[in-house]
């Protein structure tokens, strides 16, 4: 009976490094996809800028927060010029 218990460990010892093995192998292969998949996220990572409605990488955006709510810009200027816009719009 223990030799048969140990049969089975070894099947499954067998199959853990199988799994293991094969994931290794996916990964390597996948490593030209990651780069495709990390464009499409990339793509969703755009901001609109709010002032001249130009499309920026959230990462290269200039973050502000307005009431709350985080607003993009694509350079100082926009930001300066909606900046502008909203204080304005609260005054009138
Ligand atoms: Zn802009």
């Amino acid at each position: 009976m223990t030799r048969f218990i140990l049969f089975l460990l070894l099947i499954y010892c067998g199959y853990l490094l199988w799994r293991y093995v094969k994931k290794k192998f996916l990964m390597l292969d996948r490593s030209d996809d990651t780069t495709f998949r990390k464009e499409p996220s990339s793509i969703a990572e755009l901001v609109q800028d709010p002032q001249c409605g130009v499309y920026i990488v959230k990462d290269k955006a200039i973050k502000v927060n307005i009431d709350g709510r985080e607003v993009y810009f694509c350079s100082e200027a926009c930001r300066g010029k909606y900046l502008e816009r909203k204080e304005g719009e609260r005054k009138s």
